[in-house]
């Protein structure tokens, strides 16, 4: 078992497959050129495999895969049919762009559950946001996903200016489609240019809700990110996690691997432990795996607090969203 100086017991990793993607979220990559990692810097197959199972050794049994857009990577199929074998349960987080392609692995990989990002329901500002016009083909296969029985989660990062119009459009979609809304706080990262007054904070969320609908609190569990609620008589839920303004750190039991594969035990932590380097030089990667749990900080990476006006993202020492691993 993993367990930090906090009593946190770590169970849930979440890998990237590549720090490469098909669409270019402004808040998630930096404008300037951004060089995606070469391929031979990357975890190649049999790397993850062998790095996830030493995980599995240690109590993971639930593994996420992300990016970047992990279902652009070639040999992601094969991937994922390897982490099938894995006493695990296997979810992802995906655009969507590419969900078509891979409904038989999914299917086969006995992955149940996936989160959809879709920032808008507005084809026009979907361009916008992603500087790609892949609307359509996204909202197809959320509707695939759907057919096949897979559970939908829906991301969207809330942003001022840009979609807190659309927060009860996003509600109303729950009435008769059974996907579950998760709206998020948007998050500083290097060169995301963020700013405290472009977070559309948990309560401003409930806010706007509350002029449309009424609704009721959902009972969580232990680890849960995201605070969930229904509006009576909805087919979905919608969802708030609100990383800026009321962390879950407390209940924390995630562990990150970037694509080429260096652990964060922390979504904010400027610390990363090169796992890859190790098992490419024979070490045991597992004494390794510990020291970075035993090093984590009680909240935020240690970089920053609650108070919005008092975050400075310049001080903040990460890597952009897209080569982390969302
Ligand atoms: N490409 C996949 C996708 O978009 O779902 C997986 C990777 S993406 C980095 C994972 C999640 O992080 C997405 O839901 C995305 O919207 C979210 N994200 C990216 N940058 C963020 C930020 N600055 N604040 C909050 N969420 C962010
Ligand atoms: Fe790509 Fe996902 Fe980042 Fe958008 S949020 S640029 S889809 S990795």
């Amino acid at each position: 078992m993993l367990v930090d100086n906090f009593n946190r017991t770590h169970n849930y990793l979440r890998i990237s497959l590549t720090d490469n993607c098909n669409l270019r979220c402004f808040y998630c990559m930096p404008e300037e050129d951004y060089a995606f990692a070469p391929h031979a810097q990357l975890m190649q197959v049999e790397e993850i495999q062998e790095i996830a199972e030493t995980f599995v050794a240690l109590g993971v049994n639930k593994i996420r895969l992300t990016g970047g857009e992990p279902l652009v990577r070639k040999d992601a199929a094969k991937i994922i049919t390897g982490l099938s074998r894995l006493p695990v349960e296997l979810t992802m987080t995906t655009n969507g762009v590419r969900l078509h392609e891979f409904a038989a692995v999914i299917n086969d990989a006995n992955i149940r559950s996936v989160n959809i990002s879709l920032d808008t329901l507005n084809k026009e500002k979907f361009q916008l946001v992603t500087r790609r016009n892949n609307f359509d083909r996204v909202w197809q296969n959320i509707q695939l996903m759907l057919d096949m029985g897979v559970h939908v989660k829906i991301n969207v990062v809330a942003m001022a200016g840009l979609n807190e119009t659309e927060i009860n459009d996003f509600i109303a979609w729950t009435k008769d489609t059974p996907v579950h809304v998760r709206f998020i706080e948007f998050m500083p990262f290097t060169g995301n240019k963020w700013t405290s007054n472009k977070v559309v904070s948990w309560q401003q969320i409930l806010a706007q809700v509350e002029t449309e609908y009424s609704y009721l609190p959902l009972k969580g569990s232990a680890n849960d990110t995201a605070k969930k609620y229904i509006v009576p008589g909805h087919k979905g839920t919608f969802a708030i996690i609100s990383t800026m303004t009321s962390p879950f750190c407390g209940t924390c039991n995630r562990m990150r691997l970037t694509a080429d594969g260096k652990m964060k035990n922390c979504l904010f932590s400027k610390e990363e432990t090169d796992l890859l380097s190790a098992l490419r030089s024979g070490q045991f990667i597992a004494p390794l795996i510990r020291q970075s749990i035993a090093a984590k900080a009680a909240e935020l990476g240690g970089q920053f607090g609650k108070i919005l006006d008092q975050v400075h993202p310049e001080d903040i020492l990460n890597r952009s969203m897209i080569s982390i691993g969302g």
